[in-house]
């Protein structure tokens, strides 16, 4: 199948949020030359990321999503994709253990370098240019140079998204992610609220570990960890290069990523990208913005589960904290009418932009809970599940969310934001908002016990 391409239908669609390319020849230069590169993750991990969804459509697991916005590809580097790991990883430790619920943990990384945006051009003082529409597509820096879409950044981004998994692979595979290395991660001053909380339930775990230990427990199951990839299967060119059959199965895969989403400004049940994705198997997301209906949803259900298999088709409603309580129970109810499984999952990030007196772009972190508990009541008032967060997060110590145990305020936002598109949580108010949704799950009892989501016989925190 080398140098063919899998599935084509969806250029008989329409496509938004391309980039314009000045040469076509250069553009399939590139996507030949993709076509023959080797698959960045592989089927029998796609499946079984299906599998741990499917369980987490009926509350059986909860889906932890994180990562930036905008990857960079400058910014790919160890440290700063070790910091990120470890938010997650130590995210995910919470909620496993404040809420006895295994959770499937998932970056925005490794891939996510590609953003819609609301126009096509950026103007600054009497210059307009086009947008920055992530590395993938055009460089951040303001002049026509820069601006311009270089078809040889899709070979950029395979590049480092293998260089990233690899990374990925061997943090998670490698002995660092050990459960016995939980009070390791933890590198805040204990004078920081979430930092001493989270030194707590490690001195919990790292006992029941000591008791597991002498209880005679095979610790060769706790040195690894289950971590996705995923990112928003925008450039069709670039995922459809990496489809691939698998050769055991027929069955084609994007093989670009574990897990792949479509983005609110993409989302037509009749354009592009809705198509492209219905013709592989990865389980797919779909962002699903205040304006949807239910006759939308159930269209998407239509072309992206036809079938119903469980897992298939998560759903990440990010309606902003205003707007959940009206705009989710008549989807809800709609998705129950039907009855083929979803996995709802929420964004808390993208309907709470806001901008600050100082200038910045941010978002408040009372907000973001708020969406956050709302999903929660109407899911679980609605005979639903809230199965997961998907959340715009960083390792790192930056000032771009404001609130939090830290009280960033307006001021204090200047202080250290290095976000090129959205503002992320930084790696405490990710561990804050980990213990207020550990409550959120403790409370509705959505409790699992110490089954694992994997098929393998591993450890799953
Ligand atoms: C995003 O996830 O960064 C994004 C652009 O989201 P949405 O499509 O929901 O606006
Ligand atoms: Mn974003």
């Amino acid at each position: 199948m080398n140098g063919q391409e899998v599935t084509h239908t969806w250029r008989n669609y329409p496509a938004l949020q391309q980039p314009t390319y000045e040469d076509p020849q250069h553009v399939h230069r590139v996507v030949t030359e993709l076509r023959t590169r080797p698959p960045l993750v592989f089927a029998g991990e796609v499946d079984s990321l299906l599998d741990s969804l499917g369980r987490a459509a009926n509350g059986d697991a909860f889906v932890l999503t994180g990562g930036d916005c905008a990857e960079t590809f400058i910014e790919s580097t160890a440290d700063r994709l070790r910091l990120k790991i470890q938010t997650i990883l130590q995210m995910a430790v919470v909620l496993t253990y404040g809420a006895s619920t295994p959770v499937i943990k998932m970056g925005r990384m490794a891939g996510q370098y590609a953003k819609p945006r609301s126009s096509d051009i950026e103007t600054r003082g009497d210059v307009s240019l086009p947008s920055y529409r992530g590395d993938a597509v055009n460089d951040y820096e303001f002049s026509a140079q820069a601006r311009r879409a270089n078809p040889d950044r899709l070979l950029d981004m395979y590049n480092r998204s293998g260089s990233s998994l690899n990374l990925i692979r061997a943090f998670t595979q490698g002995g660092y992610a050990d459960l016995r290395r939980v009070h390791e991660w933890n590198k805040g001053f204990l004078t920081n609220p979430s930092y001493k909380r989270y030194d707590t339930l490690a001195q919990h775990i790292d006992k029941a570990m000591k008791f597991m230990a002498a209880a005679g427990t095979d610790f060769e199951a706790l040195r690894t960890v289950n971590f996705y990839s995923s990112h928003e299967a925008l450039l069709l060119e670039y995922e459809s290069a990496m489809t691939r059959i698998d050769s055991r199965s027929g069955d084609i895969y994007d093989t670009s990523a574990h897990f792949l989403w479509i983005g609110e400004r993409t989302r037509d049940p009749n354009g592009a990208h809705v198509e492209f994705l219905s013709h592989v198997l990865n389980p797919v997301g779909v962002k699903i913005g205040p304006g949807a209906s239910p006759d939308d949803v159930k269209a998407l259900i239509d072309k992206l589960n036809p079938e119903g298999i469980p897992g298939r088709l998560t759903l990440i409603t990010r309606m902003g904290a205003g707007n959940i309580r009206s705009s989710l129970p008549a989807l809800v109810d709609a998705v129950n009418a039907d009855g083929r499984p979803v996995v709802w999952v929420s964004d808390p990030m993208h309907g709470n932009t806001i901008n600050s007196e100082t200038g910045y772009k941010t978002r408040h972190f009372d907000t973001i809970m708020d969406e956050v508990e709302g999903f929660f009541e109407v899911l679980q008032g609605h005979d639903a599940v809230p199965g997961g967060i998907h959340i715009e997060l960083t390792g790192d110590d930056v000032t771009e969310v404001m609130g939090g145990a830290e009280h960033i305020d307006d001021d204090a936002l200047r202080r250290r934001y290095e976000t090129k598109v959205d503002p992320r949580l930084n790696h405490q108010q990710s561990l804050e908002m980990a213990f207020q949704v550990a409550e959120l799950l403790e409370r509705s009892g959505q409790n699992n016990g110490p089954e694992s989501v994997d098929a393998q016989p591993r450890f799953n925190f």
